[in-house]
């Protein structure tokens, strides 16, 4: 037999197997000896009021096994001699594509500017050793792109419950921790991601698909109104092209731009990484002194607030986590974060960005939104000395105007410098971090304190440049075979969303190919 319950308890019998069995027991009436398995089905922290809860969704099995994985398991056929399509760029929205369109009998050819995903780890390394950023190799590009060493946060405001669940269940068959099905708030870390994009890529390679590494296209072949393949390393590929290059390839918005396919300026969020300790934060957001305790992960944080008609946020919290420089090329700064699995580092760190619309930049170039994103990451390295340390401010010296005459320790590998952010970046966007990070500090007390560090500049937080496609086929407005995908080509914002539009770009492909 089983049953479902919805239970609150305290964080500790919700850790504990053990514990979690005698609540049931006693609370249902059980004899605790049948309870033969215990499953939660979803997990949430109530930190609202001191007493923290954990609301649990559990199945109880009673005198009978589980039958099935926790997870849906997808088959993969063998597609070596089925019809092949091009997925450029190996991100969520790139890898998931080529998984579906396996699903659906297409061969997928995979090609990636950067190194396999454990590879590219050692490049990453390099940053804060040398000061500089291999443009082909570093925090966006790569096997598993910009969500390969991230929190790996698979949280998204998308409401396509199905598809979600879809994209959660195969990062489980491909290694992932089940719990992210149970997860609130899931995430997998950057200390497990590797190995779960491997395990992708190698599905994809099983079942007859190629994957090429260091394959950088730069260009496509165009005869009529059709895309019929792309180059890359001085090769043709021959396929439609699904287009899945993330935010951060500049260079292939710049050949679009140059070949008049159809794209627009899109709008941002800039501004910078904000880095707390984290038991301050845990302190803050659990109300308590002692900080999480045992049995609570460390605490997470969400703010939002208007100034002057535009929005200002927090972005990408990474609790327990390292601030990590993300540029792509030389005279850039551009900082973003990670975490790992357990959380466990001495800081937290979030994005605190304010909107940025391209109507707010003047003229009608499709460029202009990445050319203001491009003049900011090199103001912040021309402030950084030139090399990768980044500038940084104490947060409330940045509110009171006042440069900081030395920081608090931080995760950031490559060093910090201390710097008026407040004087040089935009008017536009300083003084709304001002504003904004005085009403958080009155949403929550103690957040705006001396003890956290503003660290310039976060500006990638999602595509400055859309690439137009028609709302129904995916496929682009004016010309046929190629389906620009993900957060790149402007439809995602996340490693969820990302994954989510690969999957539809792949089935819109094979629709188009095989009707
Ligand atoms: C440090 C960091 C942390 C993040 N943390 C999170 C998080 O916790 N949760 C979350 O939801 N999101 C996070 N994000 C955002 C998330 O990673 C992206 O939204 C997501 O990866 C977008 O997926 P994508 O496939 O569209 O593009 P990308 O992941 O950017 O992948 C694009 C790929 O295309 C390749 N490419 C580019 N140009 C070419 C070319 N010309 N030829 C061949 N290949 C090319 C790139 O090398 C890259 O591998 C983070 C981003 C960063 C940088």
């Amino acid at each position: 037999m089983t049953n479902e319950y919805q239970i609150r308890v305290q964080p500790h019998v919700a850790a504990n197997e053990q514990a979690l069995r005698s609540f049931l027991a006693d609370e249902y009436g059980f004899d605790v000896r049948t309870l033969t398995a215990v499953r939660i089905l979803r997990r949430s922290i109530d930190a609202r009021q001191r007493t923290i809860f954990v609301n649990l969704k559990v199945r109880v099995y009673i005198n009978e096994q589980p039958q099935q994985d926790e997870y849906v398991h997808t088959d993969y056929p063998d597609v070596s001699d089925r019809p092949q399509v091009i997925v450029v760029g190996a991100g969520p929205g790139g890898l998931f594509a080529a998984l579906r369109l396996i699903e659906l009998g297409l061969r997928p050819i995979v090609l990636e500017r950067g190194k396999d995903v454990h590879e590219r780890k050692k490049d990453l390394a390099q940053i804060a050793k040398t000061q500089q950023v291999d443009g082909e190799s570093n925090y966006c590009f790569g096997e598993g792109g910009a969500g390969a060493y991230s929190d790996g946060k698979l949280y998204t405001r998308s409401k396509k419950r199905g598809s979600i669940e879809k994209i959660l269940n195969v990062f489980c068959q491909h290694g992932a921790s089940t719990n992210i099905l149970a997860d609130a708030h899931p995430h997998i870390g950057t200390d497990k991601l590797p190995r779960v994009i491997e395990n992708m890529r190698n599905t994809i390679l099983r079942s007859g698909g190629e994957v090429h590494f260091q394959t950088k296209v730069t260009r496509l072949i165009i005869e009529g109104d059709r895309v019929v393949g792309c180059f890359a390393a001085d090769k043709e590929f021959l396929g439609p092209v699904i287009l899945a290059t993330g935010h951060s390839a500049r260079d292939v918005y710049r050949y679009l731009a140059e070949s008049n396919i159809d794209i627009e300026a899109k709008g941002i969020a800039v501004g910078v990484r904000l880095e707390h300790p984290s038991e301050l934060i845990d302190q803050i957001q659990y109300h308590n002194r002692h900080g999480r305790g045992k049995y609570l992960p460390a605490a997470e944080y969400s703010f939002v607030t208007q100034v002057d008609g535009r929005g200002v946020y927090s972005f990408c919290m990474c609790p327990g986590g390292f601030v990590i420089p993300a540029a792509t090329g030389p005279e850039q700064i551009v900082v973003n974060g990670m975490s790992p699995s357990n959380r466990g580092g001495q800081w937290s760190n979030s994005g605190m960005v304010v909107e940025l619309r391209a109507e707010d930049i003047e003229g009608d170039d499709p460029l202009r939104v990445m050319a203001f994103q491009e003049q900011l990451e090199r103001d912040c390295w021309q402030q950084g000395n030139r090399r990768q340390t980044a500038p940084a401010q104490r947060m409330a010296d940045f509110v009171n105007n006042r440069l900081s005459y030395d920081l608090p320790k931080s995760s950031y590998a490559p060093g910090l410098i201390s710097s008026p952010l407040h004087f040089w970046m935009p008017k536009s966007i300083s003084h709304r971090l001002q504003e904004g990070f005085k009403a958080f500090g009155r949403m929550s007390h103690g957040f705006l304190t001396n003890e956290a560090t503003m660290i310039g500049v976060e500006t990638r937080t999602s595509s400055p440049v859309r690439i137009l496609r028609d709302a129904e086929t995916l496929m682009h407005v004016r010309i046929q075979g190629l389906f620009p995908c993900g957060e790149g080509a402007g439809y995602a914002g996340g490693i969820v969303s990302a994954a989510v539009d690969g999957e539809r770009c792949a089935e819109m492909c094979a629709q188009w190919l095989l009707d």
